[in-house]
């Protein structure tokens, strides 16, 4: 069963057809890469997603319901959960604070951070911190924390708006390759246990091709493959837009 599907898509910007007619559907529990070079429109189809972006045609069904054209609040109240790309804890509360603000908005209290609902979410703000690793900071504040621990709390926001599809574009942007694989691995493990359905997109092809359910191809605004991993390294019109023809993934690692 579909959760997502994405029908015949497009957006330009001026002359550029940033995301050019794209077709794809993502499927309950499904973890799902979306890859592609720089420019390829990967970060507009999210942007469309999540409401950010007004697509000029095409459909986007969530289930059975088309949400192109909600805003990024509703989009997120339908159950579309969004980390990493922007900031989203709060440096100056704890971490904990930032868990049960995330519980508090899910069930729509909108009480001070000090009422009674809050402290009752406390409880269930630590058992996520336990699961994303961070319960023993939970009373720290968040501007305390390394790179890859905000990240870990983020995960934690995520998770607290249960979310049946959460978006990940570049999750691991800036980390280091052991930090990137445990995020990653991380994230694939509190998703498969919950059911939620992810597409991300990342730059390492080690961490795409080790977790990746299904990859999809976005080479200049359109889709050119969709497979398993094998099935992608193996193609000839990946490794053409990648590195040029001639070379294979294992040659542009060494490269990079
Ligand atoms: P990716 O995330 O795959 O790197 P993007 O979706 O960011 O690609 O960009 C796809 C194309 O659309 C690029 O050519 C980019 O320059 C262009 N583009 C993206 N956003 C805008 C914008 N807001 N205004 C103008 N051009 C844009
Ligand atoms: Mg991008």
């Amino acid at each position: 069963m579909s959760v997502l599907s994405i029908r015949n898509l497009r957006k330009s910007f001026g002359g550029v057809h940033a995301v050019d007619g794209v077709s794809f559907d993502v499927d309950k529990g499904e973890f799902l890469a979306l890859i592609g070079p720089n420019g390829a429109g990967k970060s507009t189809c999210f942007n469309m997603i999540n409401g950010q972006i007004m697509p000029d045609s095409g459909d986007i069904l969530l289930g059975e319901r088309r949400i192109n054209g909600l805003p990024p609040r509703k989009v997120w109240r339908q159950g579309v959960g969004r980390t990493f790309q922007i900031a989203a804890t709060f440096a100056s509360m704890t971490v904990a604070e930032n868990v049960q603000m995330a519980l508090i908005s899910h069930a729509d209290e909108l009480f001070s951070m000090f009422s009674v609902a809050a402290r009752r979410h406390r409880e269930r703000a630590i058992a996520l911190l336990e699961q994303v690793g961070m319960a023993a900071a939970a009373d720290r504040a968040c501007r305390e924390l390394a790179y890859g621990d905000v990240k870990r709390v983020e995960l934690a926001v995520a998770l607290a708006n249960e979310p049946r599809l959460l978006l990940m574009d570049e999750p691991t942007a800036g980390m280091a390759p052991k930090e990137r694989n445990e995020l990653i691995a991380l994230v694939k493990s509190l998703v498969v246990e919950r059911g939620i359905s992810v597409l991300f997109t990342e730059h390492s092809m080690d961490v795409v091709f080790a977790f990746a359910d299904r990859i999809i191809v976005l080479a200049r605004g359109r889709l050119i493959a969709d497979g398993d991993a094998r099935a992608i390294r193996e193609n000839p019109k990946v490794q053409e837009v990648y590195f040029g023809t001639g070379k294979t993934f294992e040659r542009a690692k060494e490269g990079a």
